[in-house]
């Protein structure tokens, strides 16, 4: 079969041209540009089509392009063709658009619908028989820059999409007859958006490649991630964000055959692109998928080598974790291929194989997309029958495997186990009711709170991924986490269902939306006080915005029961009082706020008539600690971990409506500490002997530190507390060959796994859990022996502490028994590890907002 494109043709005559681009450092910006030094020159161009240098006023790589130039060149794209549409899916945080272009023949752009529904039935074992795959087009996306600084990706975009929409001839309109392309051309717009005012800004006339040059120098925190900091590339499974929820409905939407997920890697690297490691595949992920992925390599090795690129396939990376944009689609019948292009992250910069430049940069993108489009085309029916397969193969292993569902409760949280079937939902995964009581391996599984998850449907696989916990791998590194079971993430009770006669005896209706608790207020409006459990996971929202409102609330610190003849009720340690009299409120005001908080939060308030209790503590004993609003003031900047901060930021901000004061550590010294009452360090920056004694000073009169992960260094080295660090595991290597040096000294690593801790349900930190274990994410060996003083360790690792992942023996016996959190003199809380770890990690969170609101009554 005859080449797709002339490639060989297409390059050689802008040899001179890629000279003056490698080259001529000192070159004036438009010697290194030109349309022509792109785009394949054996096709024409449709005149009236604008390029993209006609539309935002500078040509492709001579400036990077900023978020709105690139959107509104789409846009125009899809008003002047008839050859593409735009779809929007989505909103940034910050109001970006997200949506894709999508680009086919005429015809088949006027039968969309209809060849999108049909296209869908081979995903769906039930139809997928009949389909016939003959004359169907195949469905490739092309995703662009999840990390916004990555920008030689979506600077390639509008390349591609003025090839397919001006391009004219019979290649173009074989392609177009036989693909529904789509162009997403900035994954991450806000990230993008940051990056590009950063490096047109910071750039110079004449470019200066010098590595040195500020140009390079992105300010903090960069722009590769989204608005809160989030690595966008890791929320495939988690979708935390308007821009994953978007995306992957948009996936779902279209199970498009191809994904490209185009990337950058370091500025002295070459070319990589997928299969990757294959020792590290994920084990559910079919072995087809990377045969075809293989497949699909010969055609970019094909393109690569036309233009004399350097690449290389089957290093570095892994699609072990499937919560990435290229191993998503692997784990749901599509093919996702990694790209990672050597960074320029400016213009023109200097590497140790020459300069790089980002219009080379660029073209390598542009290319691998036209590569990846042969394959689509030439394998067309090979990757649709493949489509089909996977989901018919789906159904058939479902049968033989061991479990025929999972069933999983949570009776004391609704939000929490809502948030979970949300996003369960979100990945097509179906779920029905439990339609009676039942009592399996010692929990109690009620109809009103417990679900099923069949695992005889489509998503068999990767309802396996996310419920089935893994201590067995082939291979000791990872490139991401080793671990991701989404019901311990949440601390939800499941178990698996092995009979099916079980499962049908036991499987209620199916459900379509999250199980939403309504809030409601039990008071009449005379009440004498209010109160609420703590358990609930918004109830922290709920008595910030009863403090912002100006009422003094109380935490009981002891079990009590209320009897007061309308209300029966027994509320454990962390029940919140709040007065309804003695309050800068009039009483009917504080009941109509008691009904608004509720609804807002949806909890449940008591409203009790008296004082007495008929067991335990009265609502007026010392046993009731007085409350003052948090006020937040919290470390950014360089020296502190923009992922940590960035997901305080997102949990307080997004979920809770409390306000943090982000300050950098060059500001610190300046800032007024008494306006604040909590202190949160992640990480250990530099503030000076005056930063750090202010600190001190103002902990003393009463302010609480809460000392977050990395930011525990920093109170030790400054003397805030003795933590007592156990020493990491040396690895005992004493034979060996050089080759394997690497992996020798990784093998102790914790990459991301699950560990069981045992919680001191007494102690304010464990406020609102009702289960003395809980399931934590530990990333990293810095491991803390508990303290001394035995009152001070709510949170501890267990002495069989491994649930999940990838953890040698060595620290397996390091951890057991060690401190998760631990409390310190003067109300400074340590939490050693992620509580909040890629907004998941609803279970843990509450220790971490319990350190918030309730360290001010740790100052033991
Ligand atoms: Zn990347």
């Amino acid at each position: 079969m005859a080449d797709y494109l002339n490639i060989q043709s297409i390059h050689t005559m802008k040899r001179s041209i890629l000279f003056l681009a490698l080259f001529l450092g000192g070159a004036t910006i438009k010697a290194q540009v030109n349309l022509e030094y792109y785009l394949p020159d054996n096709i024409s161009y449709n005149v009236s089509i604008p390029t993209p240098e006609q539309f935002t006023g500078h040509e492709v790589g001579e400036w990077h392009l900023t978020h709105d130039k690139l959107y509104f060149y789409m846009i125009e794209l899809a008003k002047v063709s008839d050859r593409a549409l735009w779809e929007e899916y989505g909103r940034s945080h910050e109001k970006r658009p997200l949506g894709q272009l999508i680009i086919s023949s005429q015809e088949n752009i006027r039968n969309l619908e209809e060849l999108r529904q049909q296209h869908l039935q081979l995903c769906d074992p039930s139809k997928s028989e009949d389909v016939d795959i003959s004359s169907m087009p195949v469905f490739i996306k092309l995703g662009y820059g999840v990390h916004g600084n990555e920008s030689s990706a979506p600077n390639s975009s509008v390349l591609t999409a003025y090839y397919l929409v001006a391009g004219e001839g019979k290649q173009i309109d074989e392609l177009l007859d036989n693909a529904v392309i789509m162009i997403d051309p900035s994954l991450n717009p806000d990230g993008m958006q940051r990056h590009s005012t950063w490096v047109n800004f910071a750039r110079s006339l004449n470019n200066n490649p010098d590595p040195s040059s500020w140009e390079f120098s992105e300010s903090w925190p960069g722009g590769r991630t989204n608005h809160y900091w989030f690595d966008l590339n890791r929320d495939y499974i988690m979708l935390q964000h308007p821009e994953s929820v978007g995306r992957v409905a948009a996936f779902h939407k279209w199970k498009p055959n191809i994904n490209t997920d185009h990337h950058e890697m370091g500025a002295n690297a070459t070319f990589f692109f997928q299969p990757g490691i294959q020792s590290r595949n994920n084990p559910l992920t079919p072995p087809e998928n990377q045969e075809l992925t293989a497949e699909i390599g010969r055609y970019h090795e094909k393109y690569l080598n036309a233009i004399g690129s350097l690449y290389y396939t089957e290093e570095t990376y892994d699609d072990f974790y499937v919560g990435k944009g290229s191993s998503y689609p692997d784990i749901h019948g599509s093919v996702g291929i990694l790209f990672e292009q050597a960074g320029v992250r400016g213009h023109l910069r200097e590497t140790p194989g020459g300069s790089l430049s980002f219009s080379f940069a660029i073209r390598n993108q542009f290319t691998v997309a036209l590569s990846s489009l042969e394959a689509g085309l030439r394998m067309r029916e090979k990757l649709l029958e493949s489509q089909r397969k996977f989901y018919k193969d789906a159904l058939i292993q479902s049968e033989k495997h061991p479990v025929k569902a999972y069933i999983f409760t949570e009776p004391t949280d609704n939000a929490r186990v809502s948030e979970f079937i949300r996003n369960l939902l979100r990945h097509q995964i179906k779920i029905c009711k439990l339609n009676r009581d039942i009592i399996k391996d010692g929990t109690q599984y009620k109809a009103e709170n417990s679900f099923i998850v069949p695992l005889s449907q489509p998503e068999y696989l990767f309802i396996r991924s996310l419920f089935e916990p893994v201590k067995e791998f082939t291979d000791s590194t990872f490139y991401d986490i080793s671990t991701w079971v989404l019901p311990m993430s949440f601390n939800i009770q499941y178990t698996g269902i092995t009979s099916l006669k079980e499962l049908a005896a036991l499987t209620g209706p199916e459900i379509t939306d999250p199980p939403m608790k309504q809030g409601q207020l039990l008071a009449s409006e005379d009440a004498y006080a209010y109160l609420f459990e703590w358990n609930e996971y918004f109830a922290p929202k709920a008595l910030y915005l009863l403090q912002k409102a100006g009422l003094t609330a109380r935490v009981s610190t002891r079990e009590f029961t209320c009897d007061d003849g309308s209300l029966r009720k027994s509320f454990s340690p962390g029940t919140i009082l709040v007065p309804a009299h003695g309050q800068l409120m009039r009483r009917d005001a504080i009941y109509s706020l008691m009904d608004s908080v509720a609804n807002d939060c949806r909890i449940t308030v008591f409203g009790v008539k008296t004082g007495l209790t008929t067991e335990g503590i009265d609502l007026g004993s010392n046993a009731f600690n007085i409350l003052k609003k948090p006020s937040v003031i919290m470390l950014t900047g360089e020296g502190t971990s923009s992922s940590d901060i960035g997901e305080i930021w997102h949990l307080l901000d997004t979920r809770f409506n409390i306000p943090v004061t982000m300050v950098t550590a060059a500001r610190f010294a300046n800032v007024d500490l008494s306006r604040y009452n909590v202190l949160i360090i992640s990480g250990s920056p530099d503030l000076g002997a005056s930063g750090t004694e202010n600190i001190r000073e103002w902990n003393r009169r009463g302010g609480t530190i809460i000392a977050y992960k990395g930011g525990n260094t920093w109170i030790s080295r400054n003397k805030f507390a003795e933590l007592d660090y156990i020493p990491p595991v040396v690895p005992d290597i004493k034979e060996g060959i050089y080759i394997n040096k690497s992996v020798n000294n990784q093998v102790h690593q914790i990459p991301g796994s699950v560990f069981e801790t045992v919680l001191d349900l007494t102690h304010p930190l464990c406020y609102g859990y009702t289960r003395n274990n809980l399931p934590v994410f530990k990333r990293g060996t810095s491991v803390v022996r508990i303290n001394s003083n035995i009152y001070n360790n709510p949170v501890r690792y267990t002495e069989n502490p491994l649930l999940s992942g990838y953890c040698t023996e060595e620290n397996i016996e390091r951890i057991k028994g060690a401190a998760f959190a631990s409390i310190h003199r003067n109300s400074i809380i340590s939490i050693y590890d992620n509580t909040n770890f890629r907004a998941i990690w609803y279970g843990t969170t509450k220790i971490f907002l319990n350190a918030l609101f309730f360290g001010q009554i740790l100052g033991n």
